[in-house]
């Protein structure tokens, strides 16, 4: 099937027009139409191969809405002019103890990524800067009734990446700090809010204060400002970090209480410092934890739906997303970029 989207040839060169094929709908396929496409920070870190591991051409995006245009012959859960959803992840070994336990994200085989990741064909996989995309029914999500679409698409991955450690931590009743209010942070903040946490929000932006009220935070803290820092030392019982930066942990962890959590979701492209008493004398936890299943996205969603949580997002047209990424690497987003796919049908390809 032929598409057309936008696609970082070399790492760290801009984006530009791109002809490629998808494969041909198999039996268990699902083809969409994109209609909005979510910008992510990693996909600033991948395009600019800030992690290593880029494969160019890279067409980036996985956080997508879109209409299904076709069906394979054994799918029953999509028909045509169905809204639907494609994340992070678009297969997985099905098998291991993590798949069969809905947590494909930690495949033992390595699940396959949206885009940017090698598949048995041989073909790395495209993701969702593109006027179309195949993908396996099993990784196709329901887009609820209600929500916005344009505004929903970032749930399919800022939005799985924090409720799910927020859901697996169980925050409800506890004092919860969300870290920088990027994309992520903006969602983690309005998650935290609707399950019942008191929420405490740290930028380093002070100007971000009034909407991070506006979201369900019940304090807001700059993180710079050691004195308003302290206020909080030792009270914490959890903690998502969606930081994008190289930063020092310290700082941070200083606020949680004993036996305190703090989860890391941001994947800067260096390690991180911190000092080993820091979490010795308080027994304080650091874990790691990615996106979140596809049964638990699907949940995210319909949460999405009861509770009325959408992105707050500027819609772009695709021809802008190099200045959306110079904008997001100077942290001058809110809170999210939405790529309209209705501007690449002016294009002629
Ligand atoms: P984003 O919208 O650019 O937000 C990042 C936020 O980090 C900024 O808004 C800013 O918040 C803060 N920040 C940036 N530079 C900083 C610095 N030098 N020091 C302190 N704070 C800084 O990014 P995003 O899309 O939310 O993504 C955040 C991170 O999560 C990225 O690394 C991304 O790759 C990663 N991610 C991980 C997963 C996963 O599965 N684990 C999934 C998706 C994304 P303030 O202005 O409030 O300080
Ligand atoms: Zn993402
Ligand atoms: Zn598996």
């Amino acid at each position: 099937m032929k598409s057309y989207g936008y696609a970082a040839h070399r790492a760290k060169e801009p984006l530009r027009p791109f002809a490629f094929e998808r494969r041909e709908l198999a039996n268990r396929d699902v083809a969409l139409d994109v209609l909005y496409c979510g910008v992510c920070h990693s996909d600033l870190h991948q395009v600019r191969d800030e992690w290593g591991v880029g494969i160019f051409p890279m067409v980036p995006g996985h956080e997508m809405i879109g209409r299904v245009t076709a069906v394979g012959s054994q799918v029953s859960r999509f028909k045509p002019g169905d809204l639907a959803g494609v994340g992070v992840m678009v297969d997985s070994c099905r098998k291991c103890e993590s798949c069969q336990q809905g947590l494909e994200q930690y495949c033992e085989k390595g699940c396959t990524f949206t885009y940017n990741s090698p598949t048995a064909d041989g073909q790395p996989t495209y993701g969702g800067y593109a006027r179309n995309i195949v993908a396996d029914d099993s990784f196709v999500l329901r887009i609820p009734g209600g929500l916005d679409p344009a505004a929903a698409a970032p749930l399919l991955c800022a939005g799985i990446t924090t409720y799910s450690p927020l859901r697996h931590w169980r925050v409800k009743g506890q004092k919860v700090g969300v870290v920088g209010l990027g994309g992520l942070g903006h969602l983690a903040v309005k998650f935290a809010h609707a399950m019942g946490a008191r929420v405490v929000l740290f930028t380093t932006s002070e100007g971000k204060a009034p909407d991070a009220l506006r979201f369900g935070a019940d304090e807001v803290v700059i993180s710079t400002n050691e004195n308003e820092m302290k206020r909080h030392a030792d009270s914490l019982d959890f903690i998502v970090n969606a930081i994008s930066a190289q930063h020092n942990l310290n700082p941070y962890l200083g606020l949680l209480k004993r036996d305190g959590v703090m989860a890391l979701v941001g994947l800067p492209d260096k390690d991180l410092s911190f000092s080993i008493p820091n979490l010795s004398f308080k027994r304080r936890q650091i874990a790691g934890t990615a996106i979140g299943g596809i049964a638990e996205t699907q949940e995210m969603l319909d949460f999405c739906a009861n509770h009325g949580i959408v992105c707050d997002i500027e819609l772009i047209p695709i021809q802008k997303i190099n200045e959306a990424f110079e904008r997001m690497s100077r942290n001058d987003v809110k809170y999210r970029f939405v790529i309209d796919l209705a501007s690449l049908r002016n294009e002629s390809r």
